[in-house]
């Protein structure tokens, strides 16, 4: 299943529980499951063999109750409004769930960059801001990187809109150190996944340092989490990515797998454990079982198959609606993306903060900000999960949907 069903179904199977569960006005409801604004934008540019191209892009703007619009910007051949509009509102939840003064955003370009120069995507990225421009800025609207978008974008988008309105760092998130990026944003998902996975335990009983650990995935997201729930004392069993997997009962050796992996932007020749397929890695036996690659992994093919204690969705809609509902008769509690993943934003909205302020933090202030950010949020979800008896993701849902309710009422229509 494609990410874009997975996420999109668990988000409004969600959304729609949720606001029975909170007791909202369906007037009011509805005012906040629609988007606010949709733009559609045409991009030309010209390729490096002189021909003009032309692309459509997208920023839908879900909901700034709380604050600025808030989201990435991928490059994906499958981006469509539809896939934009769905993870929009996802950010809108996960930022009011963090209590981020912010709202939710997302956009994308339907295009596949692995086969274009980066003098092209350069020229595309630029015009595409500039299409954008009328409805972003550092107070609407803030940008950052998404699939296939890193930092070096980020510098692109910066520049472009310096030059019109100029130096604003704060217009996008993710930049480069050098453009006004904050330490700590690398691995700030990882860490607060692997804070996350460090909450869960606390919470059941399970000592750390005695506890196992398969993550799919091992990019960004996946390799510091390996490595922060390393130095947590876990033992990780099994590690993946597009390469396939390897499984080593007695612990693989994380902080090499992660130097080599760094390096090589792979797994694949690490010289650890014994292959397997991606789809044995997620069969593994473990107590915390970690997707962090791709939508949909865990769906109603192989959820009956898992077997594992927790299922900590680190990537964006991991486990699809009908696999949800399987693990939840088989007791097994998924612990949702907008939770797991939301370090990311998090050290987003201080890089932000940063570039307004004109004032750089140390490493240890983001990562000390970052820590008492996801366990305030995790004890609110984990309090409404245990007063109200519904899995993690709906509670999560409560918390972040009666905020933005609130601010909606109180702001006036
Ligand atoms: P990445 O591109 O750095 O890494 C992706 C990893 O998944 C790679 O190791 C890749 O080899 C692996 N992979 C790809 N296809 C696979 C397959 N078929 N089977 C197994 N592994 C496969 O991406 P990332 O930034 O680590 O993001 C991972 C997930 O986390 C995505 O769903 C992303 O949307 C989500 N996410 C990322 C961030 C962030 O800050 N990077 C924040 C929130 C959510």
């Amino acid at each position: 299943m494609s990410k874009k069903t997975s996420s999109v179904n668990a988000a409004t199977g969600a959304y729609q529980r949720a606001v029975e569960l909170l007791g909202l006005k369906p007037n009011i409801a509805r005012a906040l499951e629609m988007p606010d604004r949709e733009l559609t934008v045409e991009v030309p540019f010209r390729r490096d063999n002189g021909e003009v191209m032309s692309l459509l892009g997208f920023r839908v703007q879900h909901n700034n109750t709380r604050g600025p619009f808030k989201g990435g910007i991928r490059y994906h051949h499958h981006v469509d409004l539809a896939e934009v509009r769905a993870l929009a509102s996802l950010m809108t939840w996960k930022t009011a769930l963090l209590d981020i003064p912010y709202g939710g955003g997302k956009g994308g370009i339907a295009i596949d960059p692995s086969k274009f120069s980066v003098h092209e995507l350069e020229r595309l990225s630029r015009k595409f801001f500039r299409a954008i421009d009328p409805v972003i800025g550092p107070n609407i609207d803030i940008p950052a990187p998404d699939v296939n978008t890193n930092a070096q974008v980020m510098g692109w988008f910066m520049d472009e809109y310096s030059q019109a309105h100029g130096y604003t760092p704060a217009i996008v998130t993710g930049k480069p150190l050098e453009l006004g990026g904050s330490e700590g944003r690398e691995h700030a998902t990882g860490k607060g996944t692997a804070i996350t996975v460090r909450e869960t335990a606390n919470k059941n009983d399970v000592a750390l340092d005695k506890s196992t650990v398969v993550i799919q995935g091992f990019g960004n997201v996946g390799s510091f989490t390996a490595k922060f729930l390393d130095e947590y004392g876990c033992k990780i069993v099994g590690v993946s990515d597009v390469t396939g997997g390897i499984h080593e009962p007695d612990g693989l050796e994380i902080s090499s797998l992660f130097d080599h992996n760094y390096k090589n932007r792979t797994i694949d020749g690490c010289g650890q454990g014994k292959n397997i397929t991606n789809d044995e890695l997620l069969t593994l036996e473990c107590d915390f079982l970690i997707p962090a690659a791709l939508g949909g992994a865990i769906n109603k093919e192989n959820a009956d198959a898992l077997n594992c204690r927790f299922v900590i969705e680190a990537a964006n809609g991991p486990v699809t609606p009908k696999a949800a509902e399987t693990l939840w008769e088989k007791s097994v509690p998924v612990i949702p993306d907008i939770l797991t993943n939301a370090g990311g934003v998090t050290v987003s909205y201080f890089e932000w903060v940063q570039n307004l302020q004109q004032f750089k933090w140390e490493l240890e202030d983001v990562d000390t900000k970052l820590e008492t950010k996801m366990v305030k949020a995790f004890q609110e979800v984990y309090n409404i999960k245990v007063e109200k008896k519904v899995p993690m993701r709906i509670a999560s849902f409560m918390v972040a949907i009666d905020r933005v309710a609130r601010s909606f009422q109180l702001r006036g229509v």
